[in-house]
């Protein structure tokens, strides 16, 4: 589960995040809307405190990440490094080793963080990559892959962890139009298997179909979290209702 409650982020003066509180059950998926710049990657980012939040509590699992207690100290450096190998993220961008294969690419976390011998990391590795569908393109380098491919590989890298909880900022954003459903297809998989999951992404369709709750933020406040059908289908808020517009 993650469990947001009162976090506050600045950018120097600026405030990014103002007083968000957001709740996402174990195994239950939720999609962060909103236009650019509301702050849905810098909150996204604070869950594996990838960014650093300045007030409130982030709790993965009921484990407070980034500090040891509300208003405390910073937690460790091994500490949280322990935390985040239960967390795994994807990018829009795929940031894939060009030098190795995709068995490789999937692999390397588990012989360098986990420490598993290899023979180990590459049975897990390509297990991982049948998962994602691509049994058939594990001695493939990330340029002899396509870019939904490739973004495939960077979502069997991170499952290939184990983690408890999966983050996707935009992972559809970098992708040909005709190779968005094919990473959706294995996200919504993944959904349907229990993970738990907060997807940052402008993909309606996915949010509507995938998705437990849908969060809309805007100017780095969350406006409103509920189904989504009663985010996408019928908002009351009025900065929902223009939101949605510019996607039809
Ligand atoms: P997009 O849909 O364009 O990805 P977003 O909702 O993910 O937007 P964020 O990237 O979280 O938005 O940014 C929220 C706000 O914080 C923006 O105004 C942005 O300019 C600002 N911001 C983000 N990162 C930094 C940073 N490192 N330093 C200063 N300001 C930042
Ligand atoms: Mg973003």
């Amino acid at each position: 589960s993650v469990e947001i409650r009162g976090v506050d982020k600045f950018y120097g003066s600026f405030q990014a995040l103002s007083a968000i509180d957001l709740s996402v059950p174990p195994g239950k998926v939720t999609c962060l809307i909103g236009p650019s710049g509301s702050g849905k990657s810098t909150l996204l980012r604070c869950i594996n405190f990838l960014e650093v939040y300045d007030s409130g509590e982030i709790r993965i699992d009921g484990r407070m990440i980034g500090y040891d207690a509300p208003g405390g100290r910073r937690m460790s450096g091994g500490a949280l490094r322990r935390m985040r190998q239960s967390i795994g993220m994807v990018f829009q961008q795929f940031n894939l080793w060009p030098h190795m294969t995709a068995r490789e690419n999937v692999a390397e976390g588990l012989l360098r963080v986990r420490r598993l011998r290899r023979a180990e990391a590459m049975a897990r590795a390509e297990a991982a990559l049948e998962k994602v569908g691509l049994g058939d393109r594990m001695d493939n380098h990330p340029a002899r892959l396509s870019g939904g491919q490739q973004q495939r590989v960077a979502i069997a890298r991170a499952i290939a962890m184990e983690p408890r909880l999966m983050l996707f900022d935009e992972p559809t954003s970098a992708l040909d139009p005709e190779l968005v459903g094919e990473v959706l297809g294995v996200m919504k998989t993944l959904a349907g298997e229990g993970m738990t999951m907060v997807v940052v992404t402008h993909e309606m369709g996915f949010a509507a179909h995938v998705a437990d709750r849908v969060a809309f933020m805007d100017r780095g406040e969350l406006v409103a979290v509920d189904t989504p059908e009663a985010i996408l289908t019928r908002p009351e808020d009025p900065r929902i209702q223009s939101f949605l517009r510019t996607f039809h």
